[in-house]
């Protein structure tokens, strides 16, 4: 069914659209989180006709601006009602469309400070397929939110055109995966892989993840697996009128609402909770492939040097290194950590090799460096494997 801007507009003025909440909940503990707030269309007939048959519509118009700012205001109204419960933030649709609104920012601000809202209640989600043409006023846009304090979240990711190239240079604080990407239930080998590399980007982009459409167990099950912060859907809950999801936040708000982030975590990120606690003790750390010439670097912000490159050609990594080393360590250096010397006391049976210098500091002083590289067996192939932990010692 589709319905003119002019029958769209009058449904707008009549008081006919309404807003549906459908709950979002913490994946590993099924808490109650948030919401996402989803526009409705009830007849005065009681028919409801949902936002796909109107929005594309509107969005053809100035007319999607006008049902934004509807469904803003309505949810900063919700909030208000739910004073007493601060905790449960509500995401609201906003087309691209806005992007040419002038005074944007004056004008949600204005909204949500007339009802005295904290702005991280609002979280402003902007579907993927907005994301394509005119990147650069979509950052500058998205930007401007975030700096007045307002939570911003990627639609419908994996549903659209958009490169993983630009959605890592988006500052968004949320990645929100389009339902597409469980349509095999998460049971088919392929769209485990797929689903696995999004949440490891996203995390690794310290973005917050949301997974959409949720219907059955064996996707729950899944998306523990891999770390998704949140869900939403049907096999939890569907979008609700105002007045049952008020009634719910009530229900949760009575029971445990401090997070536990050690009782909700899975294996990947106690894994990167030790990393972190590695790193801060060995601030460089080097994954070398000997056989290859290749490394791969990670650096905590305390480490003596930070102008370590992140991932290249071995050999030049230790020319690099040799020529920020003290003068009188840099021979020792470069005979050491060559790659035909490490092969050599590789084949030798060696495990370890240790070794302290003088580095260059970026702030021009050298410091004593521990450079300790043990040789790993690869699970996956033959190539001799070194990993490189560097750790600044006391001056
Ligand atoms: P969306 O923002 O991706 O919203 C999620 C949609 O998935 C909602 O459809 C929701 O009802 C549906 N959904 C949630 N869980 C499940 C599930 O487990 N299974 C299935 N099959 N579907 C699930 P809805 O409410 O029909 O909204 C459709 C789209 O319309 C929204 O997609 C959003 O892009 C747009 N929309 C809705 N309200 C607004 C609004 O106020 N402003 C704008 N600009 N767009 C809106
Ligand atoms: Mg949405
Ligand atoms: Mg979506």
């Amino acid at each position: 069914m589709s319905y003119t801007s002019d029958e769209i507009r009058a449904a707008l003025e009549n008081n006919e659209l309404c807003v549906y909440y459908q709950p979002m909940y913490v994946t590993m503990t099924g808490m109650l989180k948030s919401a996402e707030a989803l526009v409705r269309w009830i007849k005065p007939n009681g028919t409801l006709v949902p936002p796909n048959d109107f929005i594309p519509k509107a969005e053809e118009t100035d007319l999607i601006i006008d049902i934004d700012w509807f469904v803003t205001e309505t949810v900063c109204r919700t909030l208000e009602k739910q004073n007493f419960m601060p905790q449960f933030p509500i995401s609201v649709n906003f087309s691209r469309q806005h992007i040419r609104e002038n005074n944007f920012i004056e004008k949600l601000t204005a909204i949500v400070d007339k009802y005295e809202l904290p702005h991280p209640l609002i979280e402003i989600e902007i579907t993927e397929s907005a994301m394509v043409g005119n990147e650069e006023q979509l950052y500058d846009w998205i930007v401007s939110i975030r700096n007045a304090g307002f939570t911003v979240a990627i639609d419908d990711f994996g549903s659209g055109l958009s490169s993983l190239q630009f959605v890592k240079d988006i500052p968004a604080d949320v990645l929100k995966i389009d339902k597409s990407l469980l349509s095999h239930n998460c049971e088919d080998e392929k769209e485990r892989i797929v689903l696995e590399s999004i949440f490891t980007f996203a995390h690794r982009l310290k973005m917050k993840t949301v997974a959409e459409g949720v219907e059955t167990k064996e996707q729950l099950a899944f998306l523990r697996s891999c770390d998704c912060y949140k869900i939403q859907g049907y096999l939890f809950a569907r979008p609700m009128p105002e007045a049952d999801y008020l009634r719910l936040c009530q229900s949760h708000f009575s029971t445990e609402t401090i997070e536990d982030i050690l009782q909700i975590q899975s294996q990947t990120s106690a894994v990167n909770l030790l990393l972190e606690a590695i790193l801060y003790r060995y601030p460089l750390i080097i994954f070398t492939n000997l056989t290859r010439n290749t490394y791969y670097a990670m650096t905590y912000k305390n480490f003596t040097s930070t102008n370590c490159p992140s991932t290249g050609i071995f050999d030049e990594l230790i020319d690099h290194g040799a020529a920020s080393m003290h003068p009188d360590d840099s021979e020792i250096f470069a005979a050491t950590f060559s790659r035909s010397n490490l092969l050599e006391l590789h084949r030798k049976g060696e495990r370890m090799i240790r070794l302290t210098t003088r580095q260059l500091g970026d702030d021009g002083i050298y410091r004593r460096v521990e450079t300790v590289d043990c040789f790993v067996n690869s699970r996956y192939s033959n190539d001799v494997i070194a990993i490189t932990l560097c750790e600044n010692l006391p001056d």
